[in-house]
């Protein structure tokens, strides 16, 4: 391989990118074994990574309930679990370029001023006004004047742009217009999910990335990034997602439908694999291991509805132990 020919994907290669900062739940156990047999089934790669960068929600112990819940579903990865801190000189470097190329601008606005500048969305994510795009000629002078630290945000104009998802076909999205110049590096120093992910991804040379639908909204400002940092862009492949009896998707907070707990209560990891591959189009026996379905998985068969736990679904997987 010549040094021109780095950028290019000499093999298939993904990941699975859990963050400690809660158990996994059957929503996880779903894209990771998706994403898994996609991967194995085509001769890939898989990288584990864990996504340890947020200092206020990772707690110890979370981690080595996730290798033991990935050991539980039968879900092994090539190489050495890589840790996200572990990239930190990297993610600040590229952090540090995106400022100095002028894609990048420090902020100082904290996270109350932005919700005040729209005190009336009620979605999660608020519009960043653009207080501080081409507020202050340097850092050190927004510094001098307010006296504390800034983040960094990336710049980004409306613009609707036209993607390509592997699950769903093209889409399209304006992160300009939908969430503005968004964060890269956090006012307490810490690199942002937006930043870091692209910059691991493609560190480990990552060619597919299989996730949950509830992160497609977040693929424009990672491909943004990875135009403006030279990088190649992966395949996006955006599944449906496990949701819970009122329609909304499973979240950490949702305790019985954790991995932990259903280990704990003595579930057969084989019969939640077949319940999850069925469901995800795919013939099994009733009990089913992951690397059982490898010969026969075919990503083309899976249904693009979300897919429903309730307590009927709970108590069929408790009536297998
Ligand atoms: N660590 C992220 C999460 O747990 C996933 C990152 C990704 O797949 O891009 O939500």
């Amino acid at each position: 391989m010549t040094s021109e020919d780095t950028n290019v994907p000499a093999e298939l290669i993904g990941r699975l990118a859990p963050s400690p900062t809660g158990h996994l739940h059957i929503g996880h156990a779903r894209s990771f074994l998706l994403a898994w047999l996609n991967l194995r089934s085509r001769g890939g790669r898989v990288i584990l990574r864990i996504e340890d960068l947020d200092r206020e929600r990772v707690k110890p112990g979370y981690t080595d309930q996730i290798l033991r819940d990935l050991e539980w579903l039968g879900l092994d990865w090539d190489g050495p679990v890589q840790m996200q801190s572990d990239s930190e000189a990297a993610l600040q470097a590229a952090a540090n370029s995106l400022l100095e190329s002028g894609h990048a601008f420090p902020c100082f606005c904290t996270r109350k001023e932005i919700a005040l500048s729209a005190p009336h969305a009620n979605d999660a994510e608020v519009r960043y006004p653009g207080t501080c795009r081409d507020r202050f000629a340097s850092e050190a002078e927004g510094q001098a004047e307010l006296g504390r630290q800034a983040g960094l945000r990336f710049r980004c104009d409306p613009d609707e742009l036209q993607l390509e998802d592997g699950f769903r076909g093209p889409f399209t999205a304006n992160p300009g217009q939908e969430v503005g110049d968004f964060l890269i590096r956090r006012r307490d120093g810490a690199i942002a999910y937006q930043l870091a992910v692209v910059v691991d991804d493609a560190l480990s040379g990552v060619t597919e990335v299989l996730r949950g639908s509830d992160l497609l909204t977040s693929t424009a400002r990672q491909w943004l990034l990875q135009n403006a940092l030279d990088l190649p862009h992966p395949t996006w492949i955006h599944v449906p997602l496990v949701v819970d009896a009122a329609d909304r998707r499973l979240a950490k907070r949702d305790g019985d439908t954790t991995l932990k707990s259903l280990q704990d209560r003595g579930v057969d990891p084989r019969a939640l694999i077949s319940w999850l591959a069925s469901t995800a189009g795919q013939e099994c026996a009733s009990r089913t291991t992951a690397a059982e379905l490898v010969p026969t998985f075919d990503l083309a068969r899976l249904p693009p509805a979300d897919l429903p736990f309730d307590g009927a679904q709970e108590r069929a997987l408790l009536s297998q132990r």
